[in-house]
């Protein structure tokens, strides 16, 4: 053993499981796809099943303190449902593993599971396992999400070609917003336990941060529209990070135009209420679990009426070159600052 210590954070999230993938080489022929996508995809005969799977810890991804339990449920499913549909995939069953401290009632369970029953209605998916144990400190929620999808359907990350439009579902930057007005509130709370939060202005962020859908709706529009993205991500740590992994995968570069990229206005006023760049936050700020993809130019005709489908830019040969194309026609590189939990 050697005796030097390197330090996580100076790998990062990324760093980290890249360095665990290069360890292991898939030695089943099922094993069509591993680590590096939204989901693993296992050959399983006619169709393919896909696998994914998160975590959520108290203290790092929520906190308890504005969190409605059962939100926290519908949320763990929800991230879990929207990687299977960020593979084009639909998803039909989860496990939902729970590691919880004495300092939870019963009640609470069964308020985490309520949330997760609304939201496997809502998706049409079914609790099949997991697993119950202590935690020493808070609570851990780790859900897989198991779907299905025909192998030449899938969509995966390194399927973008040059000249591909690149597509977002949605708006962006809310989920972020919605966090920064929660945690205003809790700090004024905590000086001030009498003063009322008044959340009825930001009521829309601060559902996307505690209640963000996945889109599979999208999914079913795709088809239905004939359409199949060349390469599909949903957006968990904002749009950059995001963009530059279907760039890395697909081995492209990509150009995007601040003027479309969709901020709903009541996230954008936020944002500046906050002293935040309303494109930073669409950009850098994390969890709105938005669908971004890519389409052959061919198809775009066939989505372009989409309510909520939107064109944001376009995918070039140049990789390493990810620019994106200010207001005022002004081309700036596009920073990757997805989330970093071991900063
Ligand atoms: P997403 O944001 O879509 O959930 P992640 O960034 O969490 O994706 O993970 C990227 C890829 O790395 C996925 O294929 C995931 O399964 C894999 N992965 C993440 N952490 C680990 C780990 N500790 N061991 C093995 N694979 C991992
Ligand atoms: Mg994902």
């Amino acid at each position: 053993m050697s005796e030097t210590r390197s330090e996580i954070n100076q790998l990062g999230e990324f760093g980290l499981i890249d360095r665990i993938h290069e360890k292991f080489s898939l030695r089943n022929p099922s094993s069509l796809t591993g680590i590096g996508d939204d989901a693993a995809v296992i050959d399983a005969g006619n169709e393919c099943v896909l696998i994914s799977t998160d975590m959520l810890v108290e203290g790092i991804h929520f906190d308890l303190s504005y969190t409605p339990i059962h939100h926290l449920g519908y949320k763990a499913v929800a991230v879990n449902v929207s990687d299977i549909a960020a593979m084009n995939g639909r998803a039909e069953q989860i496990t939902v593993s729970i590691a919880l401290s004495n300092r939870f009632s019963v009640e609470a369970v069964d308020a985490l599971y309520a949330g997760i029953k609304a939201a496997c209605e809502n998706y049409k998916v079914d609790l099949v396992g997991g697993d119950t144990t202590s935690s020493s400190s808070g609570l851990v929620i780790s859900i897989t999400a198991i779907g299905r999808a025909r192998k030449e359907t899938i969509s995966y990350r390194n399927g973008a070609k040059p000249n591909d439009i690149l597509c977002v579902t949605g708006d962006l930057g809310g989920a972020f917003t919605g966090l920064q007005v929660l945690a205003r509130e809790k700090e004024v709370y905590l000086t001030n336990p009498d003063m009322q939060p008044n959340l009825e202005k930001y009521e829309y962020m601060v559902g996307r941060q505690l209640k963000p859908e996945a889109r599979t709706d999208i999914v079913f529009d795709l088809e239905e529209a004939g359409v199949k993205p060349t390469s599909m991500i949903d957006i968990s740590d904002g749009l950059a990070s995001e963009l530059f992994h279907i760039a890395k995968n697909s081995g492209v570069g990509f150009r995007i135009y601040e003027d479309k990229i969709p901020i709903d206005h009541a996230t954008y006023e936020t944002a500046v209420e906050f002293k935040l760049d309303p494109i930073t936050c669409a950009l850098n700020g994390g969890e709105d679990y938005e669908l971004l993809f890519t389409i052959a130019k061919s198809d775009q005709e066939k989505i372009k009426n989409h309510p909520d489908i939107h064109f944001i830019g376009y995918v070039h040969e140049r990789k390493g070159e990810n620019v994106l194309i200010t207001k005022q026609g002004n081309a700036v590189p596009v920073r990757a600052q997805g989330w970093d939990h071991f900063k």
